[in-house]
């Protein structure tokens, strides 16, 4: 049993740092805990909670800007953003569903350490493209603020950016501020179905180079789209392949009509309405399409053209079910339970044909005993030990977490 702390000020956390760091002891760190079953389990003699750094500390509707403590709950953020109509433009996507951790519970801090970006990341980016700044404590102890309110054309290195996807790795970040944006007047989804994988991402890929801005594009296989909600999708049986239009009432209906029209060799479009819209994409943010069970989940990063050849790559040495998110550049694969997870095959495949696999659910005493995350090429290896050398150096900060040796 670790020791928990619980600081609720950044001198506090400070202390706490110097403590383990002068001892050499190591910490995991921890926003909820919701993200505890995903990566590589951390052995922390000291584990260390955000959970009382909380509040919004600045919000400018105005200026689209808000400023968060790390641990406060993301629902807290999101709805300040709902009253005021905004929204963050990421949608960062909820584990816990499929990994078994407490749903909706993430804190804002942990969702750019994970740099948790959901299906609208095909229009606004990533969340570590929306960090403006972030204030933290690193490894020797000490106290930083990077960046600031605005977005500036930065020359030298960019500190958030590099703490967005670390995972806790280089320090514990105690303020976030983040660009937000305002709420769609409406949205619609334009829906095909029974489509085989190579002409579905084909679609996608398409739909992506018409000029009527698709803010999600998703193609699900038939056994996962049977793990919908929505009645008439799930009893279906087929495939389903949609797109995500957002915008003004009008702009949608004239986007919508020229993204069919473009799109009709590939049959005939159904249509989700707003309500159904907003439940549809809600459902695929919780991914509650994989649930958590027994099976092994692996998050895929690829070239979307690639990625109906690399998941039938990986269907020759296993059964697969997938659901892709960003067009094909993303893939959530469902695979049977193994001792290696799988590993060895789908790192196989993806070097082959290019692409990047992280192991997102797995038994613990297998998520300690293969490479979670994609193992890295040399030179990133060593940029990666010279960042963690630099922010810090004993190396206490969630030892471990993303490789064994870092
Ligand atoms: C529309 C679209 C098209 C794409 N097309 C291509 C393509 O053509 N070719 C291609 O190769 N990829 C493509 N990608 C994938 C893209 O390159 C990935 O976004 C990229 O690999 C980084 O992933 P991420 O930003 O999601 O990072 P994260 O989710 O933050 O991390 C992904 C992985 O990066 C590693 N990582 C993150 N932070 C650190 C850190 N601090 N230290 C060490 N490792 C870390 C981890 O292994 C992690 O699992 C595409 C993505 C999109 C959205």
């Amino acid at each position: 049993m670790s020791d928990l702390q619980r600081p609720g000020a950044d001198w506090e956390l400070q202390f706490v740092i110097a403590g383990c760091a002068e001892r050499r002891l190591p910490i995991e760190i921890v926003g909820s805990g919701s993200k505890r079953a995903v990566g590589r389990p951390v052995d922390g003699t000291v584990t260390i909670t955000t959970a009382s750094l909380r509040g919004i500390s600045l919000y400018e509707p105005n200026e689209l800007v808000m400023s968060a403590r790390a641990g406060t709950p993301l629902s807290q953020v999101e709805a300040e953003l709902a009253a005021r109509g905004q929204m963050l433009p990421f949608e960062p996507i909820d584990l816990a569903p499929a990994t078994g951790g407490p749903q909706g519970a993430q804190t804002i801090g942990a969702v750019f350490a994970t740099n948790m970006s959901g299906a609208r990341r095909i229009q606004y980016g990533a969340a570590r493209d929306h960090l403006l700044g972030v204030k933290g404590v690193n490894g020797r102890a000490e106290l930083f603020q990077a960046g600031g309110r605005v977005m500036k054309n930065v020359t030298g290195y960019d500190i958030s950016r590099g703490l967005a996807g670390s995972w806790g790795t280089l320090a514990v970040m105690t303020e976030v501020t983040f660009k937000v944006i305002p709420w769609p007047e409406t949205a619609a989804t334009i829906i095909y179905l029974g489509l085989p994988d190579n002409l579905a991402i084909e679609l996608l890929s398409r739909a992506m180079t018409l000029p009527v801005e698709v803010s999600g594009a998703v193609h699900l296989h038939a056994s996962v789209a049977a793990r919908l909600n929505h009645p008439g999708l799930k009893s279906m049986n087929k495939s389903v392949t949609a797109l995500r239009l957002e915008n003004f009432a009008s702009a949608v209906v004239g986007r919508k009509q020229r993204l069919k029209e473009a799109l009709k060799v590939y049959g005939k479009a159904l249509e989700l309405d707003h309500r159904e819209t907003l439940d549809f994409w809600g459902e695929l943010r919780r991914l509650s399409v994989m649930p958590n069970r027994q099976t092994l989940l692996w998050r895929i990063l690829t070239k979307p053209t690639t990625a109906p050849k690399l998941v039938a790559a990986i269907k020759r040495y296993m059964p697969a079910e997938a659901y892709y998110d960003w067009a094909g550049g993303l893939i959530w694969l469902e695979v049977p339970a193994a001792a290696d997870a799988g590993t060895a095959e789908i790192r196989r495949v993806t070097a082959i044909h290019g692409g990047h696999a992280m192991l997102i659910r797995a038994e613990p005493s297998v998520r300690a005993a293969v490479e979670v995350f994609q193992p890295l090429s040399p030179p990133v290896e060593r940029l990666t030990r010279g960042l963690k050398a630099a922010f810090d150096p004993e190396g206490i900060l969630n030892p471990g977490r993303m490789y064994a040796n870092l």
